[in-house]
């Protein structure tokens, strides 16, 4: 191909996320950094995930100036064969009734696998970006021979903790053991262990998946952590791109409003935040899919309002209510948002001084790009994880629970109050701990701007795929509109 024709034709990129708000809204952030440079990009889920992708989609294809490509949005049906799986329009894992509707929705999920493979032949894009949660999406990239990133829900910490993990077997039957061989002293419990390492069988389609795929993609910034950074990359053969803070894509409120669900209506809690001084208000969120006893509910409500600090608490509208007269009994001083909040708009604001967070990543990195501390409280996956990189690490958090504590043990709300407290409080330590966590606010926006490490792994990666089509890749030069 000549220069021309190659500057002509756009990179092609397809991006398949697992149905999971803390997939699909980074990895459409993914796809919006991709579209920037000028590839013309596509996003593939299911018909019922179409309400948690589209508006972000439409916020990026109307923006100014222009996107040289839309974002396209490709809807790929569940066979009928597995329509008995699942409850209508229960595709994504925050929509199934409960956690144990999942083993379902990834076998529905996997049947996508025939339909997927004859979308990808016929489209035929430069690269697939596709989540490491769906490993046989190797084998079918390999097949049509278009180089397939895995992208990766969680940060580098993590990743190296997995690697260590697997090499180790998990450390066999041990309830508590130091992971070996990493730059800190790290103790963890039988429990803090991701899930995934109780079935060998995948941990091992997701080594064979890795071995056949081109690359990895990250959501995190080297600054944030640089030894992890290093020791991920010096795996054999692994080649790692850290593309990340990637919610820092959104630069508008607007834009950043519309990751995920996009509810609109949220005026009120806005103009009662311009009303509390900067640094006094603590984001209480547990995330998109986790699941909160009726007890845990109440004591977070009896911690909460135990603390005097003032609040916003995002409660999932699928789990148990607050309190009865809680709402009335703190009004003025905390607002109960059910359902859907717009988290990084909420965080960006001035009057947020804190966050309490089960430590899913994206709010983990959410929380770090804010430049805001936070309380750690894992529930499950590898949350855990994220909780020792926050607290033994990057030393910007104070624990919900104490260390070597149970997890299904409810926490109390004097635990709650104190915790909330520690936060949000003037002292030394907490002033300390503000001030690691601007710090790494202000890293997060340079490794994003230009010349930034994010933003140069993101060009280098660009380029390399844009060469790799020049000279051994298909040439296609359709751009498909949906
Ligand atoms: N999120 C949001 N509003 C909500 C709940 C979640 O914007 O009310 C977003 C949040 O900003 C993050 C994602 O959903 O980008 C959740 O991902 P995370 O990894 O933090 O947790 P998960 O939901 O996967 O447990």
């Amino acid at each position: 191909m000549g220069p021309e024709t190659q500057t002509q034709v756009p990179l092609r990129v397809f991006f398949f996320p697992l149905m999971s708000p803390g997939h699909m809204i980074p990895m459409i952030d993914v796809a919006k950094l991709f579209a920037r440079h000028g590839a013309a990009t596509t996003i593939i889920t299911t018909p019922a995930n179409e309400p948690f992708a589209r508006p972000s989609i439409d916020r990026a294809n109307s923006s100014s100036p222009p996107l040289p490509h839309s974002i396209n949005l490709l809807l790929l049906p569940f066979p009928s064969s597995v329509h008995h799986l699942l409850s209508s329009g229960h595709e994504n894992l925050s929509t199934v009734p409960s956690s144990s509707d999942y083993p379902n929705l990834f076998t529905a999920i996997f049947s996508l696998s025939t339909p997927f493979h004859h979308l990808l032949h016929s489209h035929h894009p430069d690269c697939l970006v596709s989540d490491s949660i769906f490993p046989w999406t190797a084998a079918i990239s390999a097949d049509l021979n278009i180089p397939r990133l895995i992208f990766h829900g969680p940060g580098i910490f993590s990743l190296c903790i997995n690697d260590n993990l697997d090499l180790h077997d998990a450390y066999g039957q041990a309830t508590t053991f130091t992971i070996q061989d990493i730059p800190h002293n790290i103790q963890m419990n039988r429990w803090e262990v991701p899930p995934t390492f109780n079935l060998p069988s995948l941990v091992h389609m997701l080594r064979d998946a890795e071995d056949k795929s081109y690359g990895v993609v990250v959501n995190s910034f080297y600054e944030l952590e640089p030894a992890y950074a290093e020791l991920y990359r010096r795996k054999p053969g692994r080649r790692a791109w850290y593309l990340g803070p990637v919610s820092l894509c959104n630069e508008s409120a607007d834009e950043k409003a519309m990751r995920g669900l996009a509810e609109t209506g949220h005026e009120e809690l806005m103009a009662w935040l311009d009303t509390k001084p900067a640094g006094s208000v603590v984001y209480v969120s547990f995330g998109s899919i986790c699941e909160l006893s009726g007890d845990q509910v109440e004591e977070i409500a009896a911690g909460l309002e135990i603390s005097g600090c003032c609040f916003v608490w995002v409660v999932r509208d699928k789990g148990p209510s607050t309190p009865e007269g809680f709402e009335e009994r703190v009004e003025g001083r905390g607002v109960v948002v059910r359902g859907w909040a717009p988290q990084v708009v909420l965080l960006g604001h001035v009057a947020v001084g804190g966050f309490v967070t089960h430590c899913g990543w994206n709010s983990v990195l959410e929380g770090i790009s804010a430049g805001l501390p936070v309380v750690t409280w894992p529930l499950t996956y590898e949350q855990f994880v994220n909780e020792k990189l926050v607290n033994e690490v990057l030393g910007i958090g104070v624990r919900a629970r104490r260390d070597g504590q149970d997890p299904t043990v409810v926490i109390g709300r004097e635990e709650v109050a104190g915790a909330v407290r520690r936060l949000m409080d003037g002292g030394d330590e907490a002033e300390e701990r503000r001030g690691k966590a601007r710090e790494y606010g202000r890293m997060a926006r340079t490794a994003m701007e230009e010349g930034g490490s994010s933003r140069v792994d993101l060009d280098r990666l660009i380029d390399e795929l844009s060469q790799r089509r020049g000279v051994g890749g298909e040439e296609k030069g359709e751009v498909i509109s949906h």
